[in-house]
């Protein structure tokens, strides 16, 4: 168990993972009728972090807290970016002053699309007006302000596909492992992924105003369901990542018509194309199916995921100048990058491109 306040050392290739249990010491996170959120966050995160430290041998944990202390949000993504972190999970729990809301919904940081995310951010948000300074560390954010969270409409989130990927892996373990209603993927403003340079999210394992679902969160019982869904989601991500970075392939039929634009900018050595991901699948989806509207769809296979895009070229501003419009349709999209037919990161093609 360890708390890494700033670089360290690591192992040489081993995958980073910071474990962050939110709220703590004079912040209680939201509070329900027998315990508080600061409590079982810390103690579902602490077994997050064992399951990974007994089992996975190239994986070290770095949690932001391991005791009931006060750490501001901001200090939490610099943990994770000053140890230059491969994923970052934030790990709460949800309420409501109503009592019926029941299940688990994970964060990827971006603009909410109803305002009962926005209210979640909102509430998570809240605890930096008990920091000191929150205005100055924040750039004049004010969490309970809706107007505040426009910039993170503005804010292109290089990260955003790892972590809506991750996401689901997350859910998927609650829903199908820990038996827990699937409230599904979601986006909105939270600052403690602001500033984090990895795939990062924020995850809510339940409702602690709701009795039901908060004798299952302060139980052992529970909160070992909860932390072992987290910790396979953490392997099955890790692998993947592997084996992505590693093996590609495009469907057959992709193939042919891919080879046009591996021809089309010669000035430079390596051809990097950027498109517009609109849904991934993990069975494939007729190209010309009415959900695509008319946009011209490409699919390509990557790992066991069918993906569709939409627009391509060679310019990141072009592609990112089409965002807007393809958000109107598919308010998931976002920008992706391949590198003569391989699929890259987008930090990579960006850094290629300059
Ligand atoms: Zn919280």
């Amino acid at each position: 168990m360890s708390f890494y306040d700033g670089k360290k050392p690591h192992k040489k290739n081993a995958r980073i993972v910071v474990i962050d249990a939110g709220h703590g010491g004079k912040d209680s996170g939201a509070m329900g009728r027998i315990g508080k959120e600061k409590d079982i966050v810390l103690a579902i995160s602490l077994k997050v972090g064992k399951y990974i430290e007994e089992n996975l041998d190239n994986v070290e944990v770095i949690y932001t807290r391991t005791t009931d202390t006060f750490v501001e949000l901001h200090k939490r993504a610099e943990i994770a970016n000053s140890n230059k972190a491969d994923l970052f999970v934030s790990i709460h729990v949800n309420s409501n002053r109503n009592i019926k809301p029941y299940g688990t919904e994970t964060y990827a940081m971006g603009l909410h699309k109803t305002k009962g995310n926005l209210d979640v951010a909102k509430k998570e948000n809240s605890v930096i007006m008990i920091e000191e300074d929150y205005s100055k560390k924040y750039e004049g954010f004010d969490p309970n302000s809706t107007e505040s969270y426009i910039i993170f409409s503005l804010m292109q989130n290089v990260y955003l596909e790892q972590s809506l990927d991750f996401a689901s892996h997350v859910q998927d373990q609650f829903e199908n492992k820990a038996k827990r209603y699937n409230r599904g993927v979601k986006q909105a403003g939270f600052l403690v992924l602001w500033k984090t340079t990895m795939p990062s999210v924020l995850i809510e394992a339940g409702f602690i105003s709701n009795p039901n679902e908060e004798k299952f969160l302060m139980s052992e019982n529970g909160q070992d369901y909860l932390a072992s869904a987290i910790y396979r989601a953490i392997k099955d991500y890790l692998l993947k990542q592997e084996s992505l970075t590693q093996n590609f392939t495009e469907s057959d039929s992709i193939k042919k018509r891919e080879v046009s634009i591996n021809t089309n900018d010669n000035k430079n050595e390596s051809n990097i194309i950027f498109c517009i991901q609109v849904i991934s699948s993990s069975k494939p989806i007729d190209k010309s199916s009415e959900y695509f509207g008319d946009y011209e769809v490409k699919e390509y296979l990557i790992g066991n995921s069918y993906k569709y895009t939409v627009k391509e070229n060679s310019s990141y501003e072009i592609i990112q100048s089409n965002l807007a419009e393809v958000r109107e349709k598919f308010p998931d999209a976002f920008i992706i990058s391949f590198e003569n037919g391989k699929k890259i990161s987008l930090k990579k093609a960006l850094k290629k491109n300059n």
